[in-house]
């Protein structure tokens, strides 16, 4: 069924208008052909031809988003991108999210929008030449190299990667993994300690930095796409830097504004993820009803069953919820990153939650139909487990709340809700 979008009369018209003609390519082009879209990356199940056909189909998609002027809305428009600022963001995202996958297809695609972010605010001109402009063309690939396998990735502190300058180098030495799209990836903004003597050092924030790694320099050993949920493979891989030269410039930012500049980049993704499960539950809470409605099962159809009214309603509230939070947090962080950290923590925990109970209650729905390829729901459930844990597992964030809620009590203000 196409997405029902109609404009929303508190939003301005620039924002609906965008809503709006995102939506169409979402119902005329996306969702009509979203069978075909995902063949290129099934290289070992579909025909050179479906590959071939599915690669032409995107390229015909991207083409139409591009005159439609809705590419990259993240980035600014110096760059190529929409310049929107971010609740803007989150009301295009939640319609262009509703067709899976659909946000590479409109310029947004972790990891690469994160490293995009990260270059406009801290890279060079020359780094901006060399390595964003392309990867906004989609010309170029590339990969954010920061978990450690030996290291609690809860705990960024903990990174042993070391950088070392030698003359005009850096020489990186260090075991990563789950490093995403690092099969296809051109380079690695890649997360590292430059390395000091004593042991405090290897503690301090002020030692971290990132680096741009092009991915075919000599010692970048990419050991494996890492097999996840039963598939033997994936592209999030295990990555060994095995005395990794790289020129001096190819610096990102300072020394000391690495753990600075992964926070900003994952507040960004995690904002974007959001943004995306809203979509995502909107899609999934329209294939449940829309089953609901005709299953006849034991004399009667699913919609007049009570089970099945709660699951309508439960979801219902969990949508809006975490729509509204959503929102919510994009106006904050519009007012400014540091202030929206606590909003940001909040919708990493409830969003993807709500988003796997809502996903859950549509298979159910579905039956056995709900775990199969036929239907977008079983990619969709394995998606909403995985992001309890990407970009910060849920712990980690309720420690961020209650820190920030504690210390305001403690410097003897309350909470005000309404900011
Ligand atoms: C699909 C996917 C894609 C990813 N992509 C990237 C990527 O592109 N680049 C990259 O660098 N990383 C990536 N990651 C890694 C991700 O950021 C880490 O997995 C995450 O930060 C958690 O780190 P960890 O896996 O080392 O778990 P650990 O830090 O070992 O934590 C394990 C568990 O301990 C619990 N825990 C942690 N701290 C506390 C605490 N203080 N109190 C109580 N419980 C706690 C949590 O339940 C947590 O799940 C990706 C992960 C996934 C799953």
């Amino acid at each position: 069924m196409p997405m029902n979008v109609k404009p929303v009369p508190t939003l301005d018209e620039r924002i609906n208008d965008i809503r709006m003609r995102t939506a169409e390519i979402v119902n005329q082009w996306i969702l009509p052909n979203e069978a075909r879209l995902w063949g290129y990356r099934r290289r070992n199940e579909v025909s050179d031809h479906e590959r071939r056909e599915s690669l032409a189909l995107r390229e015909e998609i991207k083409e139409a988003v591009w005159k439609a002027g809705l590419w990259a809305p993240h980035l600014p428009k110096e760059y190529g991108g929409m310049g929107l600022d971010f609740l803007a963001h989150a009301y295009m995202n939640e319609v262009l999210a509703y067709a899976v996958g659909a946000a590479s297809l409109f310029g947004v695609v972790a990891p690469n929008s994160g490293n995009q972010s990260i270059l406009v605010k801290y890279g060079t001109e020359e780094q901006k030449q060399q390595w964003l402009v392309p990867t906004i063309e989609g010309k170029m690939e590339s990969g954010f190299s920061m978990t450690e396998p030996e290291n609690a990735g809860s705990d960024p502190r903990s990174i042993t990667t070391s950088a070392v300058l030698d003359g005009d180098h850096w020489v990186i030495n260090g075991h990563k993994w789950f490093t995403s799209n690092g099969i296809d990836a051109e380079f690695f903004i890649v997360m590292a300690r430059v390395a000091e003597s004593d042991e405090a050092a290897k503690r301090r924030e002020g030692t971290m930095a990132q680096f741009i790694v092009p991915t075919a320099t000599k010692g970048v050993n990419i050991v494996r796409g890492i097999g996840i949920w039963g598939r033997r493979e994936s592209d999030h891989c295990e990555v060994v830097y095995d005395n990794v030269r790289i020129p001096k410039e190819n610096i990102l930012g300072q020394v000391g504004q690495g753990h600075r500049a992964a926070q900003d980049r994952l507040g960004a993704g995690r904002i974007f993820h959001c943004m995306n499960s809203v979509g995502q539950m909107w899609r999934a809470f329209d294939l449940m009803v829309e089953r609901a409605e005709v299953r006849q099962v034991h004399g009667g159809v699913l919609k007049d069953k009570q089970f099945v009214q709660g699951f309508i309603a439960d979801s219902y509230i969990d949508i809006q919820a975490a729509r509204l939070m959503t929102i919510h947090a994009a106006e904050k962080v519009d007012q400014g990153l540091d202030g929206a950290r606590t909003d940001i923590s909040a919708i990493k925990v409830f969003v993807p939650d709500a988003y796997h109970r809502v996903v859950d209650r549509a298979i159910q729905v579905w039956g056995a139909a709900g775990i199969t390829n036929d239907l977008p729901l079983a990619g969709m459930y394995l998606g909403a487990r995985t992001l309890r844990l990407a970009d910060g597992p849920d712990e980690v964030h309720k420690i961020l709340i209650a820190k920030n809620v504690l210390g305001r009590y403690e410097r003897g203000e309350s909470w005000d809700f309404g900011n």
